[in-house]
């Protein structure tokens, strides 16, 4: 089965508009498509309408209810992908809300951050970048280009947003266990994001998905954007290991020289597929199955 679930549209740092995404899904042959914008689903939402009005394609794409979380853990700030969740659920709402009031808070300290530094006006400039869509650190790095603060959005990371830097400010996120029982309670999936992305010690790693699955989390990222085989195989080792289903994804943002939609390399063997339990009607909500773990 062609399936995706991990990109971005333009309701939080992707470039394409939903239905632009859904297109190339279509284009691609894609058979299930989860939309996973950071800390909302308006782009879901738009989605799922602009599916609805179109004639069925010849390839029906099932388009799955799903988000980003950002959240920490120990202090690192971590991604969880809620699939299959209730959209508009108490659960749902109410963690959104709260992300939204934490981004756009944490848009004026990171903007403050970098006034300090001798670059004004960031927070402005990267919530006009925003647009209708959530405010991240894609757009600060998009505004300190465009201002010919750095050459690069890779510079503007390196230098001033990325990790450890003055606009890494991770502190406003709810916590790991919080975002995982809002999936829950929205009867989603928990899936953990891109775990080698955090850069941590085999150890450490261990602990975070300890943690995870702790707090109610079944499924973790297997083969995630463009990785090599021997990621996918650390990485499959692990949730065969404990026991998380698998998921895979481009984390697909904008067309270029990144992970294509749809782009994905074939799950390691041994490893239980989570698209398999999320349901093949609908909204796509999961099976009672899961609604029971
Ligand atoms: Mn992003
Ligand atoms: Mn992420
Ligand atoms: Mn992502």
């Amino acid at each position: 089965m062609r399936v995706d679930l991990h990109c971005h549209s333009r309701a939080s740092d992707g470039s394409l508009s939903p239905s632009e995404l859904c297109e190339r899904a279509l284009q691609r042959s894609l058979e299930m498509l989860a939309i996973t914008d950071h800390d909302t689903v308006s782009g879901y939402r738009a989605a799922r309408a602009w599916l609805s009005e179109r004639p069925a394609p010849a390839q029906p794409l099932q388009l799955v209810p799903a988000v980003e979380y950002s959240c920490v853990w120990m202090n690192l700030g971590v991604h969880v992908v809620g699939l299959g969740i209730d959209v508009d659920s108490e659960a749902s709402i109410q963690v959104q809300e709260s992300l939204r009031a934490a981004r756009l808070q944490r848009a004026e300290l990171i903007g403050e951050r970098l006034a300090k530094l001798g670059m004004p006006g960031a927070c402005e400039g990267a919530r006009a970048l925003a647009g209708d869509g959530q405010v991240g650190r894609p757009h600060f790095a998009r505004f300190l280009v465009q201002r010919g603060h750095v050459r690069s959005e890779e510079e503007a990371f390196d230098r001033y947003l990325g990790s450890g830097k003055p606009g890494d400010v991770k502190t406003l996120w709810p916590q790991l266990e919080e975002v995982v029982a809002r999936i829950c309670a929205a009867n989603g999936v928990a899936v953990l994001a891109h775990p080698l992305k955090y850069r941590q010690t085999a150890t450490r790693l261990r602990k975070l998905i300890q943690a995870f699955q702790a707090a109610g989390g079944t499924a973790m990222e297997v083969v995630v954007g463009r990785q090599s085989a021997d990621e996918s195989r650390v990485l499959a080792q692990l949730s065969r290991q404990y026991g998380l289903r698998a998921s895979v994804g481009s984390d697909f943002h904008r067309p270029g020289p990144w992970c294509e939609l749809g782009d994905i390399a074939a799950l390691p063997a041994g490893c239980e597929p989570v698209w398999e339990s999320i349901a093949t009607e609908g909204e796509g909500l999961c099976t009672p199955a899961m609604r029971e773990r």
